[in-house]
């Protein structure tokens, strides 16, 4: 199964391609998690990403483009997988589908998460990440079990640069300048199913769930 998951900064892609990966067995591929680590071990091209993400913008195509490529070669992608931030421009979407042109694998889904600007900065205010293992958490609606620390490698959360509200704003008008166009684009080719994202993460995995379940009945 071949998905990518659309939505804004905030809307819970993260925790749902996360939730899908480990239920249907296919890697989550997140951009945004690929371009942190290149951050964190101080890489060439993370340097170069930190000066667009730090500002809210994206950072050009060709350095997501091969990242993804890159993952997209490796063996656990056979079976398929989740992109979760990508893609997040038109070129994107095109230069991806000229990826798996001549592969066995075209897609299968686009899942829009749906929720309004208002909503996501509330989200993301109160959005920590694991510094170690990039889980995410939110301090009302998905709390850690202990204060502070990683229910899963019991890690420090900390907040990300880019999650205070000034770079959120900016991150919205991003999104909706560059990204939203592709509602429209996967519309128009009929691979579109939208989801309530203002809905919990358990109803928006039971709705995600039960789309996924029909598409493999050929429904
Ligand atoms: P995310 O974790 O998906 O919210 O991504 C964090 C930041 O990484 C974004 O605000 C962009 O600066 C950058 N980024 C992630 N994915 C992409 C992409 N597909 N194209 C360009 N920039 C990206």
């Amino acid at each position: 199964m071949r998905i990518i998951l659309l939505g804004a900064p905030g809307a819970g892609k993260g925790t749902q391609a996360n939730l899908l990966s480990e239920q249907l067995g296919i890697p989550q591929i997140s951009t945004g998690d690929l371009l942190r680590s290149n951050m964190k071990n101080e890489t060439p091209l993370g340097k170069t990403a930190k000066s667009y993400m730090d500002k809210g913008l994206l950072v050009p195509d060709e350095i997501t483009l091969s990242l993804v490529r890159d993952r997209l070669n490796k063996d656990d992608c056979k079976r398929g997988f989740i992109l979760d931030g990508f893609p997040r421009t038109l070129q994107q979407a095109k230069a991806l589908e000229n990826e798996l042109e001549g592969t066995a694998s075209n897609l299968d889904l686009v899942i829009n998460i749906d929720i309004a600007d208002e909503e996501i900065i509330k989200r993301l205010s109160g959005r920590r990440i694991c510094s170690n293992c990039g889980n995410t958490y939110h301090m009302d609606y998905n709390p850690p079990r202990e204060n502070g620390t990683c229910d899963k490698c019991q890690n420090t959360l900390i907040q990300r640069n880019d999650d205070e509200e000034s770079t959120v704003i900016k991150r919205l008008n991003t999104y909706h300048e560059q990204t939203e166009p592709l509602i429209e684009y996967y519309q128009k080719r009929n691979m579109l199913t939208e989801i309530d994202g203002t809905k919990t993460i358990e109803e928006i995995g039971f709705d995600l769930t039960s789309v996924i379940g029909k598409l493999a009945m050929g429904a």
